[in-house]
């Protein structure tokens, strides 16, 4: 097969693509040798979209997960009704290849707009004190400088930050004109003159990125904000302000899977993955060994580290694989025996400074007011803490700080789920959390090609975030192969 022609856009291409399987390009030794033709190592969104791309050119196949399921972060919680999210919770309008995932292979999409305006509405709780929202501009914990006085701890960041983002676009996060924002987030914060006090209750105490902001880079932070005005614009413009999956999130990429040929191997725990001459092998911890001609490995950095490669990385991608972090966040999924709000008055959602960090209310319910079961959502050195301790400890420690701050709920709290992310080994934590500096050092470098193996995953997508930036990641990733094989 010919390379494909630079000026071709993605979508010409694939057309073009389709008319000349790719499998016809690949010389028969090769094939012979090897059991497929690429090996794609995780069932995730940006594995599955990888494959599915590869797949429909006629790509013979091997797709490896460790976990026993589709979906990598990407998890439901099917024991809660209403199914809530324990990973991936909701994508806007502008998820362009989540949607058409879906609408492709038959998952039914839930429109969120009518229980949109419920996350909005939270209780502020500080110091174990509840303080109303009129409280707010002149209460004695109001750190927030004039103007911004009345705006609520959990909106302060992305007033800020919305109000003075240097980043156009959302790739602009990659323009080494922007270096100068790799910076950690607190300095940022320290330049548009903000104390430590505020920095400490707007950012840290239910930190998005990281224990604090020292230790993400502003950059980043930009880019997800302009991410999420992106979606904002694509929603004001539509009616739709974004969605999430019947039976939960985890159905797209179950559904992904099961539209593949080949059948994910589950509970194929990747080892070691080596590059030769002629051909590539994967390892896995049960003894077996995969040969292909090319490999695609959609892991993030904080388990990459863990697999030994061979030959190994080297330089500044070695750097960025080795020490690029991934987010601890932790949840706990409760389903409450009474609806202990309605006795105390106040709203379920809640912002605190303590352990609980912020709750929740799922509105998954046949009506919209709906409320089915809540999350508890704990970040930065709260989940740090909780990794800590044994799991029941931990979540002992978040039930009784949350019963404290609202006595209502005590004995009331029944506790169905619990998630920590850092403590899964196929994931080492959420999102991938790029701290000062390292964005300039090595954000293009993480991705490179090494030998035979490519790189797709969250971590790797350019322009978008999350669940859209792994499917976009894995996209990229199987047009590098459409060049090579
Ligand atoms: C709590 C939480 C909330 C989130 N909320 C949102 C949100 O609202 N919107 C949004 O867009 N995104 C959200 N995200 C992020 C989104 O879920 C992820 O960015 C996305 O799912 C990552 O997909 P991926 O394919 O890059 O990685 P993964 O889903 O991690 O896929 C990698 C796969 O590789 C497998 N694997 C790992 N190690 C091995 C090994 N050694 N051998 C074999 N297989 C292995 C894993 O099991 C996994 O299936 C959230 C994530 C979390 C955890």
């Amino acid at each position: 097969m010919n390379a494909p022609s630079s000026h071709l856009d993605r979508r010409s291409l694939l057309k073009t693509m389709g008319a000349a399987p790719l499998l016809a390009a690949i010389p028969n030794v090769v094939r012979a040798l090897n059991d497929s033709d690429v090996i794609v190592i995780g069932a995730g969104l940006s594995g599955l979209n990888a494959a599915l791309l590869l797949e429909g050119e006629g790509v013979n196949l091997t797709v490896l997960e460790g976990r026993d399921r589709a979906g990598g972060r990407v998890k439901s919680l099917r024991n809660i009704p209403g199914n809530p999210d324990v990973g991936g919770t909701a994508f806007g309008p502008g998820y362009a290849r989540l949607v058409d995932a879906a609408r492709t292979h038959g998952v039914d999409l839930i429109d969120i707009t009518p229980v949109v305006p419920y996350f909005f509405r939270r209780e502020l709780i500080l110091d174990d004190e509840v303080i109303p929202a009129t409280d707010w501009p002149g209460h004695r914990l109001n750190p927030f400088p004039e103007p911004f006085r009345e705006v609520m701890p959990w909106a302060y960041t992305n007033v800020l930050v919305g109000s003075n983002n240097p980043l156009q676009t959302t790739d602009a996060w990659l323009d080494p004109a922007n270096e100068k924002f790799d910076i950690a987030l607190h300095h940022w914060f320290s330049q548009q003159g903000q104390s430590d006090a505020v920095i400490e209750l707007a950012y840290n105490t239910n930190p998005t990125h990281s224990g604090t902001a020292w230790d993400v880079s502003a950059l980043q932070v930009f880019m997800a904000a302009a991410f999420a005005g992106m979606q904002r614009q694509l929603a004001a413009a539509g009616p739709i302000m974004g969605y999430t999956a019947k039976g939960g999130n985890q159905s797209i990429p179950e559904a992904m899977a099961a539209a593949l040929k080949s059948e994910v191997q589950y509970n194929k725990t990747v080892i070691g993955i080596r590059s030769g001459d002629s051909g590539a092998e994967v390892h896995c911890s049960d003894g077996s060994i995969y040969r292909a001609d090319r490999v695609v490995c959609s892991v993030p950095c904080s388990v990459l580290r863990r697999i030994r490669i061979d030959p190994m990385l080297t330089g500044l991608q070695d750097k960025g694989v080795r020490t690029l972090i991934s987010n601890a966040i932790n949840q706990i999924h409760i389903v409450p025996k009474k609806p202990y709000w309605e006795d105390d008055g106040l709203n379920p959602n809640m912002f605190t400074n303590s352990l609980a960090g912020m709750v929740l209310a799922e509105h998954k319910g046949a009506v919209p007011e709906d409320i089915t079961s809540l999350t508890i959502w704990i970040r930065g050195l709260n989940a740090a803490w909780m990794d800590q301790q044994a799991t029941g400890t931990a979540i002992a420690a978040v039930i009784s700080d949350l019963e404290r701050q609202r006595p209502a709920a005590k004995g009331q709290l029944e506790v169905l789920g619990y998630k920590s992310w850092y403590r899964d080994p196929f994931s080492a934590g959420d999102w991938a959390v790029w701290q000062p500096g390292q964005i300039t050092e090595f954000g293009a470098e993480v991705a490179t090609p090494h030998g035979r193996i490519h790189f797709c995953g969250e971590h790797t997508a350019i322009a978008n975030r999350g669940m859209e930036g792994a499917m976009e990641s894995g996209e990229r990733a199987a047009f590098e192969l459409f060049e090579v094989l």
